[in-house]
């Protein structure tokens, strides 16, 4: 299902990131791990009563050298493409300035629904200047501070309550749901042309849950699949569609619908430092991953290049040890007949339950073959496990002490696991729990 989209607007310093952090909480990722990427995020999940949502920092879309009024208009315009909620926030120590009213005037057009939070109120004595803000017209302002974390639980009340009723999306459990990701120009549209166009299907193109998207429908080998384009819709001419920034929260919005991700790669100019972010995003939200090496028409390709690309490949990106690699030309269509049973093969995966027992089964052996490890004369005792949910396989292992389980046993069981099934294609995740 489709999660509610929560924007975050104001001027420069109202506090915007303050209170993103905030909402989002300590969240760390897989992304934010890697050296050298940038740590700031501007599109995150977060929850409040039980309903989750994703927040975006307009302000971390840095849209160039524009005065201050002209990036301020395109963050709202970014908002309000992109939300079902806004939160306006203003600096209550300055009161409402010019630009507040101008970026007040856009979003007041837009009849997206606003709330109004009025940052930096940090003593309640404070609680008393609000009333000024009534003038925007935006109803009740919301008190709050970011750095306190004071007043945010009844702004989100609020917020929660404009979420829209949104209807489940009608998900076909048959079909499989794809994305490409990439950096600009690796050939993600030109690899959806070749997929269309290649069998002379009937393709139709099926208006998205949100009014931006565009699902495309496949059948291919006997199975429907929906081709989530992110590629195809950058066609609007939005100044900020450029930005990098934009196209990372593009991406991850398409990588939340699917069930598979293909991770594009240009063989051309070989792998960047972006590719790794980008593919840290389609692994952290749990996805299954296929990666495409596209522009394969470029390498003078024998059996022993795609050996050392995939060498390559298997060195930046450590952590995607399970996800296949494809290599291809989206111009040429050669190998392209490579990608849909990788596609299937992920999905299937990523989708498969293992019975307890047979499970079990693969566990005693396990256990056999390399005896639990011991911390500080206690050893770790695993008692079953079981798989507790599918897109991603996640396995819980229950044991005497979970202190004891560490990281380098339970990537062994993890691996025994994956050799004992498969899995390829898909991340798996493994929880160790107490039970005596
Ligand atoms: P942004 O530019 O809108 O994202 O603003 P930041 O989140 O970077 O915050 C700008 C400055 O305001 C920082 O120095 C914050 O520490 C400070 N700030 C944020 N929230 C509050 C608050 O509730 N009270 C006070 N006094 N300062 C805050
Ligand atoms: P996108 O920005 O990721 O959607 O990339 P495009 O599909 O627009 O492709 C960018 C450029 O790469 C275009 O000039 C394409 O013609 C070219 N291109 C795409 N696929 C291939 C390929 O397989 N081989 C070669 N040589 N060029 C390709």
């Amino acid at each position: 299902m489709r999660k509610s989209v929560v924007a975050i607007v104001g001027r420069p310093n109202v506090g915007k990131s303050t209170i993103f952090n905030r909402l989002v909480g300590e969240r760390i990722s897989i992304v934010e791990d890697i050296p050298g990427v940038t740590r700031d995020r501007i599109y995150a999940s977060a929850d409040w009563l039980n309903q989750e949502f994703n927040l975006i920092d307009t302000g971390g879309i840095e849209i160039g050298d524009e005065p201050l009024l002209v990036q301020m208009r395109q963050q709202a315009e970014v908002a309000i493409d992109e939300a079902d909620v806004i939160i306006f926030i203003l600096n209550g120590k300055e009161g409402i300035t010019g630009a507040d009213e101008e970026v007040a005037k856009l979003l007041f057009k837009s009849n997206k629904p606003i709330v109004l939070a009025i940052n930096k109120m940090d003593n309640p004595e404070m609680r008393e200047m609000i009333y000024e803000y009534y003038s925007l017209g935006f109803g009740e302002p919301f008190p709050i501070s970011g750095s306190h974390g004071l007043g945010l639980g009844d702004l989100l009340d609020e917020v929660v309550n404009h979420f829209p009723e949104i209807s489940e999306e009608e998900v076909n459990e048959d079909t499989i749901y794809f994305s490409l990701i990439g950096r600009p120009n690796v050939g993600k549209s030109s690899l959806v042309n070749a997929l269309l166009n290649e069998e002379r299907v009937i393709v139709s193109e099926i208006e998205g849950t949100t009014r931006d998207a565009i699902d495309t429908h496949l059948h291919k080998d006997d199975q429907d699949f929906i081709i989530i384009d992110t590629a195809g819709m950058r066609k609007r001419g939005k100044v900020y569609e450029t930005t990098e920034k934009y196209s990372v929260l593009r991406a991850l919005k398409a990588i939340e619908r699917s069930d598979v991700v293909l991770v594009l790669i240009d063989a051309e100019t070989g792998i960047r430092e972006q590719d790794k972010k980008i593919a840290g995003y389609a692994h952290d939200a749990g996805r299954a991953i296929v990666i495409v090496v596209n522009k394969w028409d470029t390498i003078e390709s024998d059996e022993k290049a795609i050996k050392e690309f995939e060498a390559k490949i298997r060195a930046h990106f450590l952590y995607l040890d399970y996800a296949p690699i494809v290599f291809l030309s989206a111009k040429t269509k050669k190998r392209m007949h490579t990608l849909i049973p990788a596609i299937k093969l992920a999905s299937d995966s990523h989708a498969k339950r293992i019975s307890t027992n047979v499970l079990n089964d693969v566990i005693m052996d396990a256990l056999a073959m390399n005896p639990t490890p011991t911390v500080k004369g206690k050893r770790l005792k695993v008692l079953y496990a079981t798989q507790v949910a599918v897109k991603p396989p996640s396995f819980v292992v229950f044991v005497n002490d979970p202190e004891l389980m560490h990281f380098s046993y339970e990537r062994f069981l993890e691996n025994k696991i994956r050799d004992a099934f498969g899995f390829v294609g898909t991340p798996i995740k493994l929880f160790a729990r107490r039970r005596q």
